[in-house]
């Protein structure tokens, strides 16, 4: 590196301190009929982002559907009840199928059901938003076949936005999606010994 620079004086676009003082020019984007979003990474955050874009699409009037891969019906009390007041349709992998459940084959089956489900939602195009929450993970223990989910999606009706949440997110899936975030834990209260929050976790 050399001691020049191209920083001119009023070009403060290289400088992080400094406020935007230009509109970014939005000549030739499009406005997409629908977007797939991917929240993966090993930090927190995943999933209530994805729920806090629910509430976007609900302040639309949009039909929503979530559906939880992986965590069984009375785990996320918090958002199931407020997502089921504001009339969203809510599936929850459901009968024990857990983090640590003892029956493999009945997890397996179960997170094909899940997929199943999400499967017909998508392809029937009536809802314009659908979660699909901790999918990563029936995906990286090939309970459900990633090529199927990544078709469903390329495949998807045009108006059908989705998000995929979950840690390890396949490449295939990374690959067919718009917009892919990476959660990057810096710490996570869980490593100190503090257990997971009513209210802020769940
Ligand atoms: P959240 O639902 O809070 O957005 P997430 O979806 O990013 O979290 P998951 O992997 O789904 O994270 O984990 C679900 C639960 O585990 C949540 O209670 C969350 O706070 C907690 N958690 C998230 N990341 C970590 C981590 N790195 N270590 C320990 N616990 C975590
Ligand atoms: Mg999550």
């Amino acid at each position: 590196m050399s001691d020049t620079t191209d920083d001119q004086a009023g070009d403060q676009t290289d400088d992080p301190q400094a406020p935007p003082t230009e509109t970014p020019d939005k000549g030739g984007m499009k406005t997409p009929a629908s977007l797939v979003l991917v929240n993966t990474g090993h930090g927190k955050g995943k999933s209530t982002a994805a729920f806090g874009t629910v509430l976007r699409a609900v302040a639309l009037g949009w039909p929503v559907a979530v559906v939880q891969f992986l965590k069984s019906g009375d785990w996320r009390v918090g958002e199931e009840k407020i997502c089921r007041d504001l009339g969203v349709s809510w599936y929850a992998a459901g009968d024990g199928f857990t983090w640590d459940s003892e029956d493999l084959d009945e997890s397996r089956a179960t997170a094909r059901a899940a997929w199943e489900l999400a499967a017909g939602l998508i392809a029937a195009g009536d809802h314009r938003l659908v979660v699909l929450d901790e999918i990563s993970y029936a995906m990286t223990w090939e309970w459900i076949d990633t090529g199927a989910v990544a078709a469903a999606i390329s495949g998807r009706p045009e108006r059908v936005n989705i998000i995929l949440t979950g840690r390890d997110m396949p490449a295939q899936i990374v690959d067919v999606a718009d917009t892919v975030t990476e959660m990057v834990k810096i710490k996570h209260a869980f490593d100190a010994g503090l257990v997971a929050k009513k209210g802020i976790d769940y």
